[in-house]
């Protein structure tokens, strides 16, 4: 049965028993899962590895896991699979602090909006009562000085009648 040999076997150039360890985990149509294994912790020790795991499930993730940082660790020979988690980690830490910034803007433009309807509220209550002509301070301030001007005027046309 040399076609229905697992990817181990196959690269290893050897018969593939019925109880294979690799066989579940290594499957035939995906030759560089095993390459990249084998290459970075060698075929006898990945094969003692998923010995030493009791369960299916457990083996399955095993292999996934050493899979995973066997390829990283081809393509990031320093950090490996950490360069990647770091990566990870510093696009989580821009796009939190990126949320902040937004939060903040959120929270500043709805301030500044209450703000601005409590202003509209406190004009709407100096509105004259009989008409809807909108006071604001500066008129209050022009007849103020336009009422403080006229009396002076009247007393001194009064002064020249007498
Ligand atoms: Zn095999």
């Amino acid at each position: 049965m040399i076609s229905g040999r697992c990817a181990a076997c196959k690269y290893l150039r050897r018969r593939c028993p019925s109880d294979c360890i690799f066989s579940p985990y290594f499957p035939p149509n995906d030759h560089q899962r095993f390459a990249c294994v084998h290459r970075i912790y060698g075929a006898s020790n990945v094969g003692k590895m998923l010995q030493q795991i009791p369960s299916h499930d457990l083996r399955a993730k095993a292999a996934d896991t050493l899979y995973f940082e066997a390829k990283y660790r081809i393509q990031d020979p320093v950090y490996g699979c950490v360069g990647m988690i770091t990566q990870l980690h510093q696009q989580i830490h821009s796009a939190e602090s990126e949320l902040a910034k937004i939060r903040a803007q959120i929270a500043f433009l709805n301030s500044n909006d209450h703000a601005q309807e409590s202003q509209v509220q406190n004009i709407e209550t100096k509105l004259h009562p009989d008409s809807n002509i909108l006071i604001l301070p500066e008129q209050i301030n022009a007849a103020g000085l336009w009422s403080t001007y006229v009396p002076t005027s009247a007393s001194s046309t009064q002064t020249s009648w007498f």
